[in-house]
């Protein structure tokens, strides 16, 4: 078996490679530090083991002696693994090091590039890392070491003398010694300076200055980790060439409540125009043992009405041919696509993703019998529908939505964001069962009306309703109240 060293790009899931996101999707198990995309696994087996070998309860590095060993592990028992690695695996990521452990077990060894954060940060700075005629070389430098210190990898005079740009990485903390080593070693006190702050991030943010007071800038404007230093005279063209558009939702936070299986795209989203998501998930999802009845074909309506619905149903079917017969009806584009990823065209998709919007539709067509597939508990505006319009009705219930228990940091957190958005009813109950009602201020986003009445029952009032029901409408709804709130 191989074991794949995967660089998954500085921050921007868009550049991810396609090699990286193929190998995501067919790994037993992904070992992923904290640096990637949000996002990055979105495309994993629901089967595939995941482990964050990035920290250990939020706190300090998780040590590379335990990374090696479960390297090791995985790699030995013939599965196929994934290290997953911010930026590029080979520059600063310890990647050569991982490789050659694992060569010396006798495990195969796969590289994967990844686009390298001193490229890609100063590029959405506006920074070409070289220029005609103004840096014909760039060196990558590991800012991590101590200038100080007697034993130095670094040959800081060779370092000031290099003719071209210089990139560090890590070593924020150190900017101060890093620009006097470099003045001192006779690279001039006025030349540009750039610092990109989570550069491709939608919170990217770029000071500028020169060596002489780069670090003061910096310090003042609070600049952390992550962030890339660009020390030459092309760091001065930020001022021309800066093209990255800080995100709309940039300085919001906003709580996402759904299951956690369904919560990173509409997080992922919400991430890349700029918010801070807190992912809340009150909810889980949980299969129930259900069977197709063995006269599906005499069915002459089969209803689809949701998303989970539509998977759960599709693994039911093991074979899409043995939901043959019954015409299907889907309630919402995301239903729609998750039948179709299972080679499932729906006949019926109505104009709004509600039960009463399915019942219109379906006024002009004869149905005798209908089997209804669904969640355990839902409303039974559709099945009661087509029962008054004297047809006989079942309900195949394929799941039931259970309590996911919240952490005391996560409920915190949840109380403390801008926004509260709630993707069903569901998710209003199960959150305010366990958070209780939101805090003054914040703002309760819905996706549509049955989730907003869900809202009023418990006394709240809803802010903002999606006009289209699905996470995009509601991600829609969101950006022009804040549009609005700004204006
Ligand atoms: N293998 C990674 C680097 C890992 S070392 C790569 O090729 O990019 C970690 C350092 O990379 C950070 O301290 C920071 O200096 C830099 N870095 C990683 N992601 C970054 C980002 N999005 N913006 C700015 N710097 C980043």
């Amino acid at each position: 078996m191989t074991v794949y060293l995967v660089g998954a790009g500085p921050g921007d899931a868009g550049l991810m490679t396609t090699r990286s996101l193929e190998l995501i999707a067919s790994a037993d198990v992904i070992l992923y530090d904290r640096l990637i995309p949000a996002g990055a696994l979105d495309g994993a087996r629901t089967d595939a083991e995941l482990i964050d070998v990035g920290k250990v309860g939020g706190a300090g590095q998780f040590p590379q002696e335990a990374t090696n060993t479960l390297l090791l592990e995985h790699g030995r028992a013939e599965r196929c693994v994934v290290r997953l690695k911010g930026g590029d695996p080979f520059v600063f990521g310890r990647g050569g090091e991982e490789a050659q452990l694992l060569r010396a077990a006798g495990i195969d060894v796969e590289i994967v590039p990844g686009v390298t954060a001193g490229v890609a940060a100063a590029a959405y700075a506006g920074i070409p890392v070289t220029q005609r005629g103004m840096a014909a070389a760039v060196a990558f430098v590991t800012g991590h070491e101590d200038p100080g210190k007697d034993e130095t990898q670094i040959d800081w005079p060779a370092l000031a003398a290099f003719p071209g740009t210089l990139v560090f990485y890590m070593g924020v903390r150190r900017l101060d010694q890093i620009a006097s080593r470099l003045v001192a070693g006779g690279r001039p006190a006025e030349e540009p300076a750039a610092i990109v702050e989570r550069g491709t991030f939608a919170d990217q943010r770029t000071v500028t200055g020169t060596l002489a007071d780069i670090a003061a800038r910096a310090t003042q404007a609070g600049v952390r980790a992550p962030a890339i230093t660009v020390v030459g005279a092309v760091a001065a063209l930020h001022e021309e060439l800066a093209w990255f558009a800080a995100g709309p939702l940039l300085g919001l936070s906003v709580a996402v409540t759904r299951a956690r299986a369904q919560a990173s795209p509409l997080a992922a989203r919400l991430v890349a125009l700029g918010a801070h998501v807190v992912e809340a998930p009150a909810i889980r999802i949980e299969p129930l043992a259900a069977a197709l009845p063995d006269d599906l074909a005499a069915y002459d309506l089969l209803c689809v009405t949701s998303p989970n619905g539509a998977r759960r149903l599709l693994e039911i079917a093991h074979d899409a041919r043995a939901l043959a017969g019954p015409a299907i009806a889907a309630i919402g584009p995301g239903t729609a696509d998750a039948l179709r990823a299972g080679g499932i065209e729906p006949d019926v998709v109505p104009p709004r993703a509600v039960a009463e919007s399915l019942v219109e539709v379906l006024a002009e067509r004869p149905v005798k019998r209908a089997l209804i597939a669904r969640a355990e508990q839902a409303r039974d505006v559709l099945p009661n529908a087509l029962r008054e319009r004297g047809a006989e009705v079942e309900i195949l219930a394929l799941y039931r939505t259970v309590a996911e228990q919240l952490t005391d940091a996560a409920l915190e957190l949840a109380h403390g964001a801008d926004y509260v958005t709630f993707t069903s009813a569901s998710s209003v109950r199960f959150f305010l069962d366990a958070a209780g009602a939101p805090t003054d201020g914040q703002r309760i986003v819905s996706i549509g009306p049955i989730t907003s009445d869900a809202l009023r029952e418990r006394g709240l009032s809803v802010d903002v309703e999606a006009v289209e029901h699905t996470p995009d409408g509601l991600i829609a709804a969101l950006l022009e109240d804040v549009t609005r709130d700004r204006a």
